[in-house]
């Protein structure tokens, strides 16, 4: 089956008791037993719940994955990935990481004895002379947050194969839709479900996708066990959801398209970070790797003034001021001041993340709508 007919349909059957189409929304804690121990798959809840079933189906479906599992939050995914590791083990991380996951691994996994290397993983010889006899994992994201660059998966697995390494790919930025990691070879394909599978911003999930049986009974296990599960409601509205995702990304697609090609046209604004521009830096392998480009956009303004970004931000109307991302509707957020507020100016600007960069997560509302609305608010500054 194609992608659309697998986002609508995989995992799901008529319910069998009424021939309800949709999955019910099974709001139970635990499941009647014939007899000690004799049930029909489900004891209890936490360990595993109907409608929750259906969506890690689909959800594998859609990553070409023969196992999904669902967390309560993207974090919650992460975690149950990092609890797979020992004390002394070594994950070797994408630098440009999403501020969460950087802050798990620093505040939280490193008092538990994991040693954590954040590096630039375009450069293959670095990452190659971080790798000791200690190192268990590669955790990529591409592209990355905000900055927008492109990570070779293909590349980073082929090192990580010949050292017995696991490869994880956060895939939230891209979804299933514009790129599958475990095609590439990577043995996890992780999502923050809060994002384009939801996409309509009213849920927050976490998912991980794997062909590796190992590594499924593991993560399983850690999940039953810690207990970071989701109910049975968000996993219905991320079912729901799922069931316009290919429609949802191309107009994304589009209409990303089309602000950066506007944005990048106009006077007030200085750099556009869009992987969909021949000039872009690994342009080429996004289009290796990558189906179209997305709709996540950063830029900066000629002025790099951060009173200027801010009111710009304020200025617009059809965009939002928030954070999070991947929802149908469009939102703007600004890093510096948001969500890498806690990283030292000198720090972030060495990365590119100067004081006007704006993020954008362009939406699903009427093209013309969206660059008339960025038309008005640049020139409001
Ligand atoms: C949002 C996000 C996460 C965390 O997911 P939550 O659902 O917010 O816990 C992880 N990675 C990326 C790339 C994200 O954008």
């Amino acid at each position: 089956m194609k992608f659309g007919t697998k986002a609508i349909h995989a995992g799901q059957e008529p319910d069998p008791t009424t021939g309800a189409i949709m999955t019910p929304i099974y709001q139970t804690s635990t499941y009647v037993q014939e007899a000690p121990g004799q049930h029909k798959g489900y004891a209890y809840a936490r360990g595993k719940n109907p409608t929750r079933v259906a969506l890690e189906k689909c959800l594998a479906a859609l990553e070409n994955a023969k196992h999904g599992l669902c967390f309560s939050s993207g974090m919650g995914a992460a975690d149950a990935v990092i609890k797979l590791l020992r004390p002394g083990d070594e994950v070797i991380a994408t630098d440009d990481l999403y501020g969460g996951t950087y802050r798990m691994f620093t505040k939280v996994f490193a008092n538990y004895g994991i040693v954590f290397h954040f590096i630039d993983m375009h450069d293959l010889d670095l990452v190659k002379s971080k790798i000791n006899s200690k190192t268990k994992m590669l955790w990529l994201e591409t592209p990355t947050n905000p900055m927008m660059k492109i990570i070779d998966i293909q590349e980073l697995v082929a090192i990580a194969k010949i050292n017995s390494l696991i490869t994880l790919v956060d895939n939230t930025f891209a979804s299933p839709y514009l790129q599958n990691p475990l095609d590439m070879g990577a043995d996890i394909a992780m999502h923050s479900a809060t994002k384009y599978l939801g996409g309509h911003s009213d849920v927050v999930m976490g998912a991980l996708m794997t062909n590796n049986d190992s590594l499924y009974e593991q993560l399983a296990f850690i999940a039953n066990s810690c207990g970071a599960t989701p109910g049975p409601m968000d996993s219905f509205l991320v079912l729901r959801g799922l069931k316009t995702l290919h429609l949802r990304m191309k107009a994304h697609c589009s209409n990303g398209a089309a602000v950066a090609k506007f944005l990048k046209s106009h006077p007030k604004v200085g750099k556009v970070y869009w992987p969909g521009f021949e000039d872009h830096p690994n342009h080429l392998v996004a289009k290796k790797q990558m189906k179209d480009f997305g709709g996540m956009i950063s830029f900066t303004l000629k002025s790099d003034s951060f009173e200027e970004a801010s009111k710009l931000a304020q200025n617009l109307e059809v965009f939002s001021l928030a954070e999070s991302l991947g929802g149908v509707e469009s939102l703007v957020g600004h890093p510096a001041s948001m969500t890498h507020a806690s990283i030292p100016r000198e720090e972030r600007i060495k990365t590119g993340l100067v004081d006007s960069l704006l993020r954008l997560s362009v939406g699903v509302e009427d093209e013309e709508d969206l660059i008339n609305d960025l038309k008005q608010a640049l020139e409001a500054i």
